[in-house]
């Protein structure tokens, strides 16, 4: 997917998605979060060739060069970016299509995709994001990484991934992220996980 130096349009209404997550906290997450690492990236920026380059191009820029400041709000603007449209509120609760023959290849079943997924998106100490990639093998991979890391500057292709950091969750859920992350499940949006496959 294509992801600008701008904050994007949310591809849904922020209320389509309730009770599960919020209008309020897409109003926190998207409307204060997602677009304060948008505007920091752009100050960060400004002046300098990094405004004719892609973000993922100032995301290793920022990884080479050790600039943790340009690196964490180029990757967190692209990470949520990509979040949102892991989310749908039309899509079945199940995978379907190739994404499925794969977690049934190298997860054995679905249940048991699910359950690892959860269980290292609960366990991620701090803050983070839980992702499902596909490695350079094709093979599907659990990741979780800490802040705002990134599969992409891992040459591994980013199929899903879930915010566990507190603000993802903390009004709809208070502290229970183990909560939030079984609702996560009702409304993961299986075409676009489909889209990413290599
Ligand atoms: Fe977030």
């Amino acid at each position: 997917m294509k992801i600008t130096q701008q904050l994007p349009d949310l591809p849904y209404d922020k209320k389509s998605l309730e009770p599960i997550i919020t209008e309020e906290t897409f109003d926190y997450h998207y409307g204060k979060h997602h677009a304060a690492y948008v505007n920091n990236l752009n100050t960060l920026i400004k002046d300098t060739p990094l405004v004719d380059v892609t973000v993922q191009e100032i995301i290793q820029y920022g990884f080479q060069h050790n600039d943790t400041l340009l690196f964490n709000n180029a990757a967190q603007h692209w990470n949520h970016s990509f979040f949102w449209h892991c989310l749908s509120p039309d899509e079945g609760k199940k995978p379907h299509g190739e994404i499925k023959k794969l977690i049934e290849r190298d997860f054995e079943t679905f249940e048991k995709f699910k359950e690892q997924f959860s269980t290292s998106a609960i366990k991620l100490f701090g803050a983070g994001w839980t992702w499902l990639v596909q490695n350079q093998e094709g093979k599907l991979e659990i990741l979780s990484l800490k802040d705002a890391q990134t599969p992409i500057i891992e040459n591994k292709t980013p199929i899903l991934t879930l915010d566990v950091w507190e603000h993802a969750y903390y009004i709809d859920y208070r502290n229970a992220r183990p909560k939030f992350v079984e609702s996560f499940w009702e409304i993961v949006n299986w075409s676009f996980a489909n889209q990413n496959l290599k």
